[in-house]
């Protein structure tokens, strides 16, 4: 094949381009936030496709969430520079292996079942009336089917307990939620229930393997899997169907797989089995930016790429292409408290820019009202700031709950935000009621989404009733469906129930055929089946404040499924989704967690809430030994080296958490955080209202003394802040300077002195005794007050 021009190798550094054109045998990118992976990564798909060394389906490239498989496709498409025939397979683990499960679910059965004939309880009512469904959907045999459901963490839940409390577990004793973990953590270790290790035996009051075993029994009944199944019924088939995984192992000749850090056993065993052939694997990723331990990645995969891959070329990338000086070098700071680390050299060539802001906050409230003025202020350029598009910022959250004061915030002053990270849009009640009955028409054996909607809305179908369709569908072997469909015809369940429940049924069977309907789009037959079922109507009739927007929601999700082929399509997107993408093009400002925002960059991002608790997180402090905190702090490397230019960490005094207002003491990452390249922000709620915004509110005197008391004022992380805050509040006007807590003042208050106290107002010094003042208030009477609670004042 003659040499195609190489537009996409230009601008690589050497090593960048070391990596690229290393095409053959095991590539090891090891480097740096920012250092240019995942751009050389794409850089090697072009080489791989531009050289003629591949075909596009040959290439298999994975990466962390579904946000970054979409850039990286759009990222090779222009390095092309001409439409290339086909794809190369692009996507998260998860993704690709829902494509691959479907081709051989077939070949996932119960242990030890196949040989049985398909059915092997005797057929009761449902001889007589014959097969189950029509010509759909009559259960086979007990093995997964190509049309499987994937399960959410709620329906696995639900699963779940059913399971518990079949096996008469107390589960308040021994939640379902606690199993579910158990279960999660050895699928990610790729451990069937036959293969849990003797020295797991003990988990969930050694219960667990026999409810683990149970419940893969019930998913594959049920004709599901779970998200972790995706890998472990693939690892499964490889390691037990050679000719399956020789097959793939020919089909996908070239492997790139980016955020390697963070894969887990299962996700590595796929790969190593998938390259076990040729060899030709190219993995990048960064140790300090491994942070999904909690959820089973492990680092060490990463470290030993080579003992896996003997002679692998290993590649190291130092130059920084991201962050100006002070973002890079603040990052470096916070990171480098980490022990066991495999240290990096980074540098920069960029300007020098911005130090990185800190800022404290009284509460949470106050420091989303900030932020949102920031940004309003940022895209219009003033306040000393470049002008940024809100597509240019980012607002990254460590727990998800923190979302709402800014979507709160955002939504009175109408700033256009998105949320990415979280299938938030998707977890709401109408949404999943909805998706409920799209899944109960694609696959009516999903018994789980047809007990979510039996009698929503209210069919009159009881707890009584829905009891007699669970044990007639067990009776005959039978999904819900068909069960419920075997109560009305042997009226078992009669009158005004039977009758809706008949209706609802017959629904079922009338959707279900018209997905074959070639002339109805997936969009008109979702809203068909809202309307028919009487689930659009429920909303219409209720008259509570929600009502509304549920239904927007609802009209919401249906223009969601335009941009798939079919709704079967869509509701796997959704299982699959980690981003929230009701995208509508326009610019707005992305609100996420910490862990969605891997991977990307922005050139403004906020970082609120670094305080001790919240960030690092209550749970990691707790841990004994620093497993947790040091994960925590790669989050903080991750959160600041998202940054290109401006980069702000806040935190408030005062957090309401569960609806309690707690005080908070300011993250042991803001001490980490080397000074030089950090600049001290005056707290406008601290000062009140440093800069005389209108509404802004004042001082919140009984917050303050909450703080007080817990001495937030004397944590070193505030000391460290006041000392290195040079600034006293300048120019404000006076009628707030009376409401400020000047903290130099303290120790410097003389007696007949007049001053202001927050709550009792103005008054003269009678009396000092270490940090209590006696005061003579001019309204308030004589009192002994703190003095940190109390200003001089001029006049
Ligand atoms: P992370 O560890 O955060 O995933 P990364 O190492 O994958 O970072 P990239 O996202 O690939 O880094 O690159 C960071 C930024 O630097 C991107 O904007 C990218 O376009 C730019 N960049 C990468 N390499 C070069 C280069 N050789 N010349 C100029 N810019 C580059
Ligand atoms: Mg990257």
């Amino acid at each position: 094949m003659a040499a195609r021009p190489q537009p996409y190798l230009e601008g690589l550094n050497p090593a960048q381009r070391e990596a690229v054109e290393q095409l053959e045998g095991p590539v090891l990118m090891l480097a740096g936030a920012g250092t240019g992976k995942t751009r050389a990564l794409t850089a090697r798909i072009a080489h791989l496709l531009m050289s003629g060394t591949a075909r596009p389906n040959e290439i298999l490239a994975v990466t962390f969430t579904n946000k970054a498989a979409r850039e990286m496709k759009t990222r090779v498409g222009s390095m092309l520079g001409q439409p290339a025939e086909g794809m190369p397979w692009l996507g998260t683990f998860h993704a690709i292996c829902v494509k691959l499960l479907r081709r051989h679910a077939e070949l996932i059965s119960i242990p030890g079942t196949m040989d049985l004939p398909h059915r092997d309880e005797p057929l009761t009512a449902q001889d007589e009336l014959g097969p189950p469904g029509g010509a759909r959907g009559a259960p086979e045999g007990p093995h997964l089917k190509s049309n499987f459901t994937i399960l959410d963490t709620d329906d696995q839940l639900r699963l779940l307990k059913q399971l518990v409390s079949a096996a008469n577990i107390d589960d308040k004793r021994w939640p379902a939620r606690q199993l579910a973990s158990i279960i999660d953590g050895w699928k990610n270790r790729a451990l069937t229930p036959e293969k849990v290790p003797a020295a797991d035996a003990g988990a969930y009051n050694h219960r667990g393997v026999e409810l683990y075993a149970q419940y893969q029994r019930r998913l594959i009944e049920l004709n599901a899997t779970d998200f972790g199944d995706l890998l472990l019924h693939m690892v499964t088939i490889f390691q037990t169907h050679a000719d399956v995984l020789e097959r793939y192992q020919r089909w996908f000749r070239y492997i790139l797989v980016d955020e390697y850090q963070d894969t887990n056993v299962a996700q590595y065993l796929w790969l190593r089995l998938l390259a076990g052939g040729h060899k030709n694997i190219c993995c990048v990723g960064d140790d300090d930016q491994s942070i999904y331990g909690w959820r089973g990645a492990e680092v060490g995969n990463i470290l030993r790429f080579e003992k896996d891959f003997p002679g692998a070329h290993v590649v190291r990338l130092e130059q920084n292409y991201r962050s100006t000086p002070h973002i890079l070098a603040a990052a470096s700071g916070v990171i480098a408290g980490n022990e066991g680390r495999l240290g990096k050299t980074l540098f920069t060539d960029l300007t020098e820019g911005e130090k990185v802001r800190l800022i404290g906050h009284w509460d949470g409230e106050e420091e989303a009202r900030w932020i949102g003025e920031e940004i309003e202020a940022a895209q219009k350029g003033t306040r000393g700031m470049a002008p940024y598009g809100l597509d240019q910022m980012a607002i990254l959250v460590r727990a998800s709950h923190q979302m709402r004061a800014f979507e709160d915030r955002f939504l009175t002053i109408g700033l256009p935000y998105r949320v990415i990270g979280g299938p938030r849009f998707y977890e709401r009640m109408e949404i999943r009621d909805a998706m409920a009955y799209f899944r109960v028409v694609v696959s009516p054996d999903d018994d789980l989404a047809f007990e979510r909607i039996v009698n929503t809305p209210k069919r009159g179908l009881g707890d009584k009733a829905q009891q007699t369709i669970q044990r007639m569908a067990r009776s005959n072997g039978v999904s819900l469906v068909e069960g419920a469909r075997l109560c009305v015809q042997t009226k078992n369940i009669g009158g005004k129930g039977g009758n809706a429940l008949g209706k609802l049924v017959d629904g079922v069977d009338r959707w279900g055929r018209m997905l074959g309907d070639k002339d109805l789009s997936h969009m008109e037959l979702a809203e068909i089946i809202l309307d028919e079922s009487g689930y659009t109507a429920h909303w219409q009739n209720d008259k509570t404040p929600e009502a509304p927007g549920r239904l927007e929601n609802l009209k919401e999700l249906v223009k969601a499924l335009e941009g798939f082929e079919n709704l079967q399509g869509f509701l796997e997107h959704v299982s699959l989704i980690m981003d929230n993408e009701s995208d509508d093009g326009d610019e707005k400002v992305s609100i996420m967690t910490l862990h969605a925002a891997k991977g990307l960059e922005f050139p403004c991002v906020f970082l609120p809430g670094w305080e001790d608790g919240l960030f690092p997180s209550q749970r990691s402090m707790d841990e004994s030994g620093l497993k947790g905190l040091e994960e925590e702090r790669r989050l903080a490397y991750v959160g600041i080296t998202r940054a290109e230019e401006v980069c702000t960490i806040s935190f408030a005094a005062n957090r309401r958490v569960f609806g309690q207002w707690q005080s908070s003491m300011p993250s042991r990452f803001i001490d980490e955080l080397p000074q030089a390249h950090v600049e001290v922000l005056t707290p406008p709620g601290l000062y009140g209202g440093g800069y005389g915004a209108a509404g802004m509110q004042p001082l919140r005197s009984d917050l303050a003394e909450r703080a007080a008391e817990a001495n937030v004022y004397n944590s070193p992380g505030w000391r460290r802040l006041q000392e290195r805050s040079q600034q006293r509040p300048v120019s404000q006007p006076r009628e707030t300077r009376n409401t400020v807590i000047d903290m130099s003042a303290v120790s410097s208050f003389t007696v007949g002195e007049r001053v202001f106290h927050q709550k009792f107002g103005y008054g003269a010094i009678q009396g000092i005794e270490g940090d209590k003042l006696e005061i003579a208030f001019e309204k308030a009477g004589t009192k002994k007050v703190v003095a940190k609670f109390v200003t001089g004042c001029d006049d």
